[in-house]
């Protein structure tokens, strides 16, 4: 650790203790708090962890009741998962809830909810989500960003549905040709564009759109003011930290998009990977610190005569697997990009994977 760390710093990085505990039962629909269920898909990587979980909000207990929806019992709720008090958020109504008449048939006794990130395009997930739909409807198809272990589902299940899809716009997206960075679904096309401070309102819930790009440009989280909840995507997980590579990732946004958490009043986060973050305050410090503390890394690494980034990745990323060297890779170019804004670095040659780096 580099000594020009404040105690603070180094404190905040010492808080950075990652939680693998997660054991997701697959395809089945479990129960986490009065509001929020969870599906997740069977499509583990080192990228998704345990696979993509789908959040469905709006089912209320004494709805779900004990029937098994999915294969398995929908009441097992999550200790200390009491609901909490309204967190801060804009006031633009989009869409409201009329949208959640789309689907023909709804009937009042079915309740209507709002799905999170649907999930990739895998068979046994998109059954567990059309099982689902034998006990409720869908009325809006909320997509946190435009990654292929998110957005995919979205399309089939609009059709089945009739409900519409809602995401930040993804027309300014940088053009991705990097292998190292998880996929983006081409794809992809929303009903409705969202914008930082948008509301929506549904049968009982009420879900804002809070803007937080970096991961890539067009992540939203999704704060359910009812909970005290946000839905945090891949912008914060609480299993490892972010990817946050070229093209469309952008550091600066990154990290400024974390220090935005810093003034929000959510008291619990849900990523779309792993488990729930409690107590997400000092969480959020720790990945800035972990950021900051990387690029004294790098700062020192091209010092030592680390002057490449295959250089800079052998000499921080000792410890990790061969195969994770691509993403530390790009992850080494965004930080070098940010550094070279903040006037830190120069590059000789190109602003890529070829450059040679050199401390102003
Ligand atoms: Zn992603």
């Amino acid at each position: 650790m580099n000594g020009n760390c404040s105690k603070e710093e180094i404190n905040s990085i010492n808080m950075l203790k990652f939680n693998k505990n997660f054991s997701p039962a697959y395809g089945e629909m479990t129960q986490i708090t009065p509001l929020i269920h969870r599906l997740v898909a069977h499509n583990p990587s080192p990228f998704t962890f345990f696979g993509t979980g789908t959040y469905i909000i709006g089912l209320k207990p004494n709805e779900g009741g004990d029937r098994k929806i999915g294969g398995s019992s929908s009441s097992e709720a999550m200790s200390g998962s009491s609901p909490h008090k309204p967190s801060e958020g804009g006031d633009r109504k989009i869409g409201g809830s009329s949208s959640s008449e789309a689907m023909s048939g709804s009937s009042p006794h079915r309740p209507k909810v709002a799905i999170i990130d649907p999930g990739p395009l895998l068979p046994s997930h998109l059954h567990a989500l059309e099982n689902m739909l034998n006990h409720v409807t869908i009325s809006h198809i909320l997509i946190t960003h435009n990654h292929v272990d998110h957005s995919p589902a979205a399309h089939p299940l609009k059709v089945i549905t009739g409900a519409e899809i809602y995401a930040f716009d993804v027309g300014a997206q940088a053009d991705m040709d990097n292998h190292a960075e998880e996929g983006r679904d081409m794809n992809f096309v929303p009903d409705h564009i969202l914008k930082d401070g948008d509301v929506i309102k549904g049968d009982g819930w009420t879900l804002e759109a809070v803007h937080t790009p970096g991961h890539l440009s067009n992540h939203l989280c999704f704060a359910l003011k009812e909970e005290g909840a946000l839905f945090t995507g891949d912008h914060v997980m609480g299993w490892s930290t972010s990817v946050v590579s070229q093209p469309d990732g952008n550091m600066k946004d990154y990290i400024t998009s974390l220090e935005k958490l810093l003034t929000r009043k959510d008291k619990i986060y849900y990523p779309t990977h792993g488990a729930p973050i409690e107590n997400p305050k000092p969480y959020v410090k720790a990945l800035i610190a972990h950021r900051h503390e990387r690029e004294r890394q790098i700062l020192d690494a091209i010092k030592a005569g680390a002057a490449t980034i295959p250089q800079m990745v052998n000499m921080i990323y000792c410890d990790i697997p061969s195969f994770l060297h691509p993403a530390a890779a790009s992850s080494v170019l965004s930080h070098l990009i940010h550094m070279q804004g903040k006037g830190q670095i120069t590059c000789d040659g190109k602003l890529d994977q070829s450059g040679i780096f050199i401390v102003t």
